[in-house]
């Protein structure tokens, strides 16, 4: 979702955009050409209408970027930094590089976006009317006025109140202010994106059970994809209250069994894989500096009868690509670190010292023994 090729800054922000808003252009372009402006202002050629429906989808995209835009705007002015912008089917997303710090930050970031599509719907109106109390373009007026009803739905649909809509955003800072534990408020608002999820579900399940439309299929896939959503956001805060004060020297692997990045694969083989438990091991050059990590997966990537000949550095996953910790480092924010991509472990260092290792097992394991135990909060 997050994937996308970049088409450049806006306001400062880099903005990229995945290859199916191209779908939602051409979704709009045609039913706009095809149904809505030859209904509206019959008599043109079908390159007229489409142009005039490109226009409209292109102005609508432009919309969803604005809103976007202006969740950004407010989340700087509050000092969060912004990753990026990115603009897919469902719409857009700001990526942000920390959460904010008030709840009146929280509330204000969120309704920015809602406010601003609200803000464009009674533009995209106020043009429409004042064009055709003019007397001009009946199709220049169709289209404003699907452009108000679009950002009108766009805005009011956002501030519907379940995480992670806006309108779940706003919720979690009330929530927050109130009872002052922004966990707690994050998790309920995330409760109230899953009861949400659901209901969009059912209200799509019986529009398109009764008949009436096909646009039914699309309320069931909103609301399959915020409830998914809204579930993540639930785990992950659920796993945040258990990790909550956890540090990293709570977990880790004291002094992990190093690899000789020198030797051959099938020397490593021999030596290490074949007589240890793990199936990581931090690489280090012959100075002992440690170079990598190499995991199973690498190994496996070598075809048998390169092994006698490739040496374990030539695979390993170089330093700067593994996620690396500190002891005293809290442990969650390091969790999201470990993905299968860049070995599934975090090198722990002190300075410049290989300290530790800190494995998805050991994760799972600590969590699982923590949710047992009594007196814990998760
Ligand atoms: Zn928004």
């Amino acid at each position: 979702m997050r994937s996308g090729i970049p088409v450049g800054r806006f306001f400062g922000f880099p903005v990229r955009m995945n290859w199916s808003i191209l779908v939602m252009i051409w979704l709009f372009a045609w039913s706009l050409a095809s149904a809505t402006l030859p209904a509206a202002a019959p008599g043109h050629p079908p390159a007229i209408y489409w142009l005039a429906g490109i226009c409209g989808a292109v102005l609508l995209i432009a919309s969803v970027l604005a809103h976007e835009i202006m969740h950004a705007v407010i989340a700087r002015a509050h000092g969060i930094g912004v990753e990026g912008l990115t603009l897919w089917m469902f719409g857009g997303v700001a990526t942000f590089t920390d959460e904010p710090k008030t709840p009146a930050a929280d509330f204000r970031i969120a309704a920015a976006g809602p406010a601003t599509s609200l803000v464009l719907a009674a533009a995209f109106g106020g043009a429409s009317a004042a064009t055709a109390a003019l007397g001009l373009g009946p199709l220049a007026v169709r289209v404003g006025w699907w452009l108000a009803g679009v950002n009108l739905l766009l805005g009011v649909f956002n501030l519907l109140p379940g995480a992670p809509l806006d309108g779940g955003r706003i919720v979690r800072s009330i929530l927050w202010s109130r009872s002052k534990d922004r966990l707690k408020a994050t998790v309920g608002a995330a409760r109230a994106g899953v009861v949400l999820g659901v209901l969009l579900i059912a209200l799509g399940l019986l529009d398109f059970l009764t008949g009436r439309n096909l646009g039914g299929i699309w309320t069931i896939f909103i609301g399959w994809f915020l409830l998914s959503a809204a579930r993540g956001e639930q785990q992950q805060a659920g796993l945040r209250r258990l990790l909550e004060g956890v540090r990293v020297q709570d977990v880790m692997t004291r002094g992990p069994r190093t690899a000789p990045g020198w030797f051959t694969l099938d020397n490593f083989v021999d030596q290490y894989v074949m007589s240890q438990p793990h199936s990581a091991f931090p690489v280090t050059d012959i100075d002992g500096r440690v170079q990598g990590m190499i995991t199973l997966t690498q190994l496996r990537a070598v075809p048998a009868e390169h092994r006698a000949t490739t040496r374990v550095s030539d695979v390993a996953i170089p330093l700067e690509r593994v996620p690396r910790a500190e002891p005293s480092q809290l442990l969650i924010d390091v969790f999201q670190q470990i993905t299968p991509d860049t070995g599934g472990r975090v090198l722990v260092f002190e300075g410049d010292r290989l300290v530790g290792i800190v494995t998805r097992s050991d994760l799972s394991r600590y969590v699982e023994v923590r949710s047992v135990s009594p007196g814990s909060r998760g």
